[in-house]
């Protein structure tokens, strides 16, 4: 005990006896005794300006401390101050001090003395334990377990700020939305243990390769974000991108194994002020999915294509709107032609956009956006209608008697409830017999279609209109369906050049009792193994293009 020249035996040995480290200050901030626990912190670490000897005024320590760069230290001093003035009872704060190799927390207390001639006592608790414990909790609600990344919501918290910091500055913030490809395939194949390991090596291999500021986080399972700020310009982010992607890239050894991971990476850039964390990683994680649609191991911007794709999607889809009020649609005619006396017994009606500005367009560059938006059924409503008008005046020439004329079906119109009475609604209002219609689905729209396409396809049987599958030799879906016809399409077999697959195809197609087209037939020599093999009925640019039923 070091009693120095405060008089208080008793006291002292009270202090003694406290785990606390204590020290008795006289009204002026004078230390005038210091209890064991605190001498001995003192000896252990002389380096701490907190416990001052007796005989030191504790003001100064305080400066010590703020020189030394203690936070605390103005606070503290301001407080023993009015301990010590009377203006105040008591004071208290939790601070951390570096001590040689230990980073301990005590809980600093200055109170009153509640004696005549003032003064003031001060305590250092260690609240090492009590601190680390709650530090751990803390790490442990905003960081993944497994690699030790920041998790989403701590990643979700920088981005916040770095959004804000943003507005105050000239730079952007990107988001880089990564997802490791075909990484179940990993844990099937190494196990789940190495899967963990990929993980952890691949979150370290990001750590390493940021540039101090930026976050690299955990978002869940095998999806990792980057925040990165102080971007100029969509460049930055990509070279980021780049140099992110080659680093998941390079082979991870484990365990004298070799893996590679390649990764797909959605780039998004804050642009404008008031972007919020949610809409980013979204934009960023649309455009990883755009990655990963294009063949993974690459990366995509959001900003640039993907904006403008669904810009883009969205003028398509008002114009496809439009031009179902403006029937902008057409039809072109298709001749088929029986093999037998060469006439044109038939023809496919098929759908043209005639766009206002880019002209005629085929259904490849809208029909599939038609069909997301369910805007196929009314098109193609128009389509029956039409064809029936048009097959009704070619059968008032004479010529034409027995005309027919067949349409072409997506899947979303075969499972559409009232599409087989539209259609005969609309031979029936022109006139014309269900016999002269006949309509075409691909093998793909019978094998997803399941029995309400089998119940359809009945239907227009028992209707008398004939039903053609387009991709004869492609499946086999057909045959639990009610088909009449079969179309074998030259361009999509190879037949090399001796006409055998298609000349087997003919013959199956007979035997199980279908009556066959060829089509795509765009030579005569083709037209010949047609013939020769026995096909039906034939089509194609050789024997006529698509054409507006005027110049058929
Ligand atoms: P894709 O290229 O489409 O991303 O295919 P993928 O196989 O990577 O599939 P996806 O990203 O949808 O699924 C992520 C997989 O990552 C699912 C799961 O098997 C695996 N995974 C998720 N979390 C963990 C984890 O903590 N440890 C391990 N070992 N695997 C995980
Ligand atoms: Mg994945």
């Amino acid at each position: 005990m070091s009693g120095g020249s405060w008089d208080g035996s008793a006291a002292m040995a009270i202090l003694d006896a406290l785990a606390a480290h204590a020290a008795i200050l006289d009204p002026n901030g004078l230390v005038v005794a210091t209890n064991r626990a605190w001498v001995a912190f003192a000896e252990e670490h002389p380096s701490d300006p907190w416990r001052p000897p007796v005989g030191r005024n504790y003001l100064e320590a305080c400066e010590q401390a703020a020189r030394s760069g203690s936070g605390e230290a103005t606070a503290v001093a301001d407080a023993v101050r009015s301990v010590l003035a009377g203006t105040q009872a008591r004071f208290h704060v939790d601070y951390p001090s570096s001590t040689r190799d230990d980073d301990l927390w005590f809980s600093l207390r200055v109170s009153a003395l509640a004696v005549e001639e003032g003064g003031a006592v001060v305590t250092h608790n260690d609240i090492t334990g009590r601190k680390r414990a709650e530090i751990k909790l803390a790490h442990q609600a905003l960081h993944d377990p497994l690699t030790g990344l920041p998790n989403r919501t701590l990643f979700l918290d920088r981005l916040s700020v770095g959004l804000a910091r943003m507005e105050r500055s000239q730079a952007a913030v990107a988001v880089l939305f990564l997802d490791l490809d075909k990484f179940k395939v990993v844990n099937d194949s190494l196990g789940h243990d190495v899967g963990d390991q990929l993980l952890v090596a691949v979150a370290n291999r990001l750590r390493a390769g940021l540039r101090p500021g930026d976050t690299a986080a955990r978002y869940g399972g095998d999806e990792f974000t980057v925040l990165c700020e102080g971007i100029t310009s969509e460049s930055d982010a990509v070279v980021i991108a780049e140099r992110v992607s080659a680093a998941v890239g390079r082979p991870f050894s484990l365990d004298d194994a070799h893996t590679v991971l390649t990764s797909s990476i959605g780039i998004a850039i804050a642009l404008e002020d008031g972007c919020s964390p949610e809409k980013l990683i979204q934009e960023a994680d649309t455009a990883m999915y755009r990655a990963k649609n294009r063949g993974r191991a690459r990366y995509e911007l959001f900003s640039g294509v993907i904006r403008q794709r669904a810009i883009e999607r969205l003028e398509v889809e008002n114009a496809l709107h439009r031009a179902l009020e403006r029937y902008e649609f057409r039809l072109l005619y298709q001749p088929e032609i029986d093999l037998a006396d060469d006439s044109m017994t038939s023809v496919e009606a098929l759908l043209r956009w005639q766009h206002p500005r880019s002209g005629l367009l085929s259904p490849s560059d809208w029909l599939p956006l038609a069909e997301e938006l369910g805007l196929v059924v009314p098109i193609g409503a128009w389509v029956a209608r039409e064809s029936c008008r048009q097959v009704a005046a070619w059968h008032d020439d004479s010529d034409r008697r027995q005309l027919r004329v067949t349409m072409n079906l997506s899947q979303r119109e075969l499972v559409q409830p009232g599409l087989v009475d539209g259609f005969l609604d609309a031979a029936e209002a022109t006139g014309v017999a269900p016999t002269c219609l006949g309509v075409e689905v691909r093998q793909a729209s019978l094998s997803q279609g399941g029995e309400m396409v089998a119940a359809t396809l009945k239907r227009f049987r028992a209707a008398g209109v004939s039903v053609a599958v387009d991709d004869f030799g492609t499946g086999s879906a057909w045959l639990d369906h009610p088909v009449d016809t079969v179309k074998v399409d030259l361009s999509t077999i190879e037949d090399d050049g001796d006409g055998r697959v298609v000349s087997a195809l003919i013959g199956l197609g007979h035997a199980l009792g279908m009556r066959v087209v060829g089509k795509s037939v765009e030579t005569a020599e083709q037209l010949d193994r047609l013939r020769s093999a026995g096909c039906d009925a034939a089509q194609g640019f050789y024997l006529g293009h698509p054409q507006p039923a005027e110049d058929l």
